[in-house]
């Protein structure tokens, strides 16, 4: 296998492992891409990725045969370039580059002016006739080398230049001359020899391979492994190496050193964005050295700044770059990030790639390119990382705004919210019905907190993670959420919460910001997100390229309207547990749940009843002509249990029953398990009233809107947690008797379906049976995975970390779908129940359908539609027509 790869001076090679970036690299595939379109590329060789990897297997060892190739290396430089290496009298310079697959901020920085020592120094003043530029660069290498290769501390060589500058009384690098660079130099290698108890190394192939070792062992320092980590790279992939002949950007005045933009990555405008720096080098823009200067003059006057752009200063090298860029662009049909030299007037090209962007100028420079000709509409749609819309489907703070920061957390639901601090569910209830925008800070919530975040604007919690009970509400909601916020301290008793010296007492304002974890003291600015322009272009055409269907998971009229204005198609998930919760009739609700007989059972039913029918009218109204799946009763019945004595004398009170026996028939309901308990269907087959009440309400409510509506609702009867067939065919029964009964009473009726969620391991198995009952399947993929993994998803907090970092699971699947184990029970689900029943409807309403690997999945299984939470639903229409493309 080669092991080295020359590019540039003219050489086009056809072999393609030049231009794969798994095999010489990010950085290395670029160079030789832009070498082989005729950019001026300084000329170099890329030692590659596979090398890396052997070096480290063998225990930092090197191949034979690599001294042959990079000596063969070395050669094409010198023939190129005219100079050599080590040479006295003309020196060649190299760079050394690491170049991994993807850009890495944690591997090694790169060396640069690599081959000067006492020698050659002398002999690259002599050719350049520049004895200043010969010694500065001098002075670079032996910093660079030795912090980066030795392993130095580099403090010692900048307080070094620092007193040189004081001492002569300048302020600026720029004023140094020949002898003072000369003098540092001197000082430098004295520095070296005592750090290091060796010289600073003269020769020149020692310096080479010095810097080739050290960039392959920076593959393996700690702060790249976590990097790694962190963004799921895997340890094997190895870095590439590249050497380059060095140009200058610090040889005076018709010098310089730039990064730039071809678009603009914050907002995606079409205009040449970068910095730029006369006389300098490498890094130096980026360093904060010196301010770097403006490239067009539109930008410099703008900013009303002095120092001339490189438009004006260098017209002729800005022309050229401003072709390179169209070039650039024409070539990768995408907005680049480039690295440039400006060598005594010529430019060159050091570095190019996509450049990364904000969710923002990304849906622009998509829809512009598309409009330009330079991509087609399926590869703008290809362009928008789907989660990245998050950011712009909430509000966000003003970035113009002051911030006080108090903390950070985990950003767990993006957008920004502002209000008053409240401790508790209730009284964030309570403040919000008076209108204030309250933020409800708690150490972590809990199914009882619902009501309260659905209250406050924004939920801030001291513990829990990323898929704690916060963060997924919060997320489901839209509502911001800053989650484990641990320098957050609360004092219940007291009303107050500590972060560090600071207290905040109940009232006091706070910000979140869901998208950086930051809380901050106060009121901050928000701009309102936009859901027209670029954003209504291309999520028209998603649309026009998707396949599945995109439906939502909601409950109340208000998120039923978000869901719609968002594009959703119909409910896939309306949840009915919530609507028991509502202050005005829950005791009715306890009174069903404590009543001793069926009796007393179907007597509250009796109250809710007409409640539950304003509910669903409320939701058919709003989705009037879409299919809403309605979901029956599927909590343990002991959630809605009284807590606490003042709430048991309360329904002593209204019930006439004394508190003692309430407390009995509490307790006769409690579960030591009742994930696993009495819940879902088993509620409807042991206490049918329960489920009558509802499928009449239902019944009723969609009769009286398709009265008035121009379309009529579509209601889809979703039975919970089945496991048998058996269970499904008398709970059908059930809801067909209960329909013609009422269709009877009113000589009207409307169209509905009956089906199911898979969501039990038997269910997914036995589906085939199960279809014979069913219209339609969802797949509730949160209790499916639970039930399939046996883990549960409230106390999977404790060991998914580090699960996920020892590739035990590959991600958290609660998240994404775990598609090799839980997605084969609903490939295999899906297929049984399309053998038994074609044309069965099936779709996804667990939090996986607003994922865009798990909704990949639900495309190839070819499901019909994917539900997800309101604020995903354009994620979701975006990642299905990514999947069908
Ligand atoms: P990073 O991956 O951190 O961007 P690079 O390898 O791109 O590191 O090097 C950083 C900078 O060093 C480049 O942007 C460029 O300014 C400078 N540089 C690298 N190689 C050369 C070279 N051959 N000639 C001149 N400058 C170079
Ligand atoms: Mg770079
Ligand atoms: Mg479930």
């Amino acid at each position: 296998m080669k092991q080295v790869y020359t590019f540039g001076g003219g050489e086009t090679a056809d072999d393609p492992r030049t231009r794969d970036k798994t095999i010489v690299g990010g950085k290395g595939a670029n160079l030789a891409e832009m070498a082989g379109i005729g950019l001026p590329v300084p000329p170099g060789f890329t030692i590659t990725t596979e090398v890396c990897t052997r070096y480290n297997a063998a225990g930092r060892s090197f191949d034979d045969g690599l001294r042959e190739a990079v000596a063969q290396g070395v050669r094409h430089i010198e023939t190129t370039t005219g100079r050599r290496f080590g040479d006295p009298d003309n020196p060649l310079l190299v760079s050394v580059r690491s170049g991994a697959r993807v850009s890495m901020p944690g591997m090694m920085d790169t060396v640069l002016n690599l081959g000067l020592n006492d020698a050659t120094v002398a002999g690259l003043a002599a050719a350049s006739g520049d004895a200043r530029f010969a010694w500065d660069s001098y002075r670079r290498f032996i910093q660079m080398y030795s912090d980066v290769v030795l392993g130095l501390d580099h403090h010692r060589f900048e307080d070094a230049l620092e007193i040189v500058k004081e001492d002569n009384g300048f302020y600026n690098d720029v004023e140094l001359g020949a002898e003072h660079w000369q003098a540092l130099v001197a000082e430098y290698k004295g520095i070296v020899a005592e750090d290091l108890g060796r010289e600073f190394p003269q020769d020149v192939d020692v310096q080479l391979w010095g810097a080739i070792a050290a960039v392959f062992d920076s593959w393996n320092a700690e702060r790249a492994k976590v990097y790694r980590r962190l963004n799921a790279i895997p340890h094997d992939w190895g870095t590439a190496v590249n050497v380059q002949a060095m140009v200058f950007g610090n040889m005076g005045d018709t010098s310089a050193t730039g990064v730039a933009f071809t678009r603009d990555p914050a907002t995606g405008e079409r205009a040449w964005y970068g910095e730029w720096l006369v006389n300098a080098q490498g890094e130096d823009v980026v360093a904060g050295i010196r301010t770097p200067q403006y490239l067009t003059r539109a930008a410099r006057e703008r900013a009303s700044a002095k120092p001339l752009s490189m438009e004006e200063a260098m017209p002729e090298a800005f022309a050229e770059l401003g072709r390179v860029f169209d070039l650039l662009e024409r070539h990768y049909r995408d907005m680049q990030d480039i690295e440039f030299t400006v060598e005594q007037g010529k430019l060159w090209m050091l570095q190019t790639r996509s450049g990364k962007r904000t969710a923002k100028a990304a849906l622009k420079m998509a829809v512009d390119m598309a409009g330009e000709g330079l991509i087609t509409e399926a590869e703008a749609i290809g362009r928008i990382d789907p989660m990245a819309l998050d950011q712009l489907l909430h509000p966000t703070l003003d970035p113009a705004a002051t911030r006080d920061v108090l903390t950070r957390g985990l950003p767990a639901s993006p957008g920004a919210a502002s209000g008053a601090v409240v401790f508790d569910a209730d009284s964030a209830e309570r403040r919000a019905a008076i209108g204030e925008a309250v933020i409800l800070v708690r150490v972590e919530t809990s199914p009882e907190d619902i009501h309260g975040m659905h209250a406050a604007r924004g939920v801030l919690t001291a513990r829990g993670g990323m898929t704690s009970h916060a963060a997924v509400v919060a997320r489901g909601m839209g509502r911001p959420c800053v989650s484990g916020a641990s320098a957050l301290s609360i004092d219940m008793a007291a009303r107050t919460a500590r972060i560090g010296d600071r207290v905040l007492h109940e009232g006091d304002v706070i910000t979140l910001d869901g998208a950086s974890g930051e809380v901050m003291a106060g009121e901050v600015a928000t701009i309102e997100p936009e859901l027209v322009g670029d954003f209504g272009v291309l999520m028209g055409w998603a649309d026009r390229h998707r396949r599945m269907k995109v439906r939502a998971n909601a409950e109340t009229p208000a998120d039923c309207r978000v869901a719609r204005q968002f594009g959703a198609e119909g409910i896939g998930l309306c949840r009915t547990e919530h609507m028991f919760f509502d202050a005005a009739r829950i005791s009715a609700v306890r009174q069903m749940i404590l009543a001793e007989n069926e009796a007393g059972r179907r007597a509250a039913l009796a109250k809710l009843l007409p409640e539950q029918r304003a509910d669903f009218a409320a939701i058919f109204d709003v989705m009037a002509g879409l299919p809403v799946t309605i979901r029956l009763l599927d909590p343990p019945l002991h959630e809605f249990l009284p807590q606490g004595d003042a709430e048991f004398e309360e329904l002593a009170t209204i019930t006439g029953l004394g508190v003692a026996h309430l407390r009995r028939r509490a307790a006769e309901l409690h579960e030591f398990n009742p994930m696993l308990g009495h819940r879902g269907c088993r509620l409807g087959i042991t206490y049918p009233e329960i489920y009558e009440m509802q499928v009449r309400a239902i019944f009723e409510a969609a009769c009286d809107v398709a009265k008035s509506a121009a379309e009529a609702p579509i209601p889809e009867i979703m039975i919970p947690l089945v496991a048998t067939a058996r269970e499904l065919e008398i709970m059908r029964a059930l809801v067909d008797r209960v329909a013609h009964e009422l269709f009877a009473e009113r000589g009207a009726s409307v169209e509905y379906l009956v089906g199911t969620m898979i969501e039990l391991p038997r269910a997914a198995l036995m589906a085939g049976e199960i279809a014979a009952d069913a219209a339609f399947f969802s797949f509730g993929t949160n209790d499916l995975t639970q039930t399939t993994l046996g883990v549960s998803r409230d106390d999977a907090a404790r060991f998914l970390g580090p699960y996920v970092d020892q590739g035990i699971y590959a991600h958290d699947p609660f998240v994404t779908l775990d598609i090799d184990g839980v997605g084969q029970l609903v490939a295999l689900a899906a297929e049984r129940g399309r053998a038994a029943r074609p044309g069965i409807k099936l779709g996804i309403c667990g939090e996986h359908g607003g994922d865009p690997a798990s909704i990949a999945f639900c495309e190839a299984q070819k499901l019909d539609y994917v539900s997800a939470s309101p604020y995903r639903v354009p994620i979701a229409r975006l990642a299905a027509a990514q999947s069908a493309l």
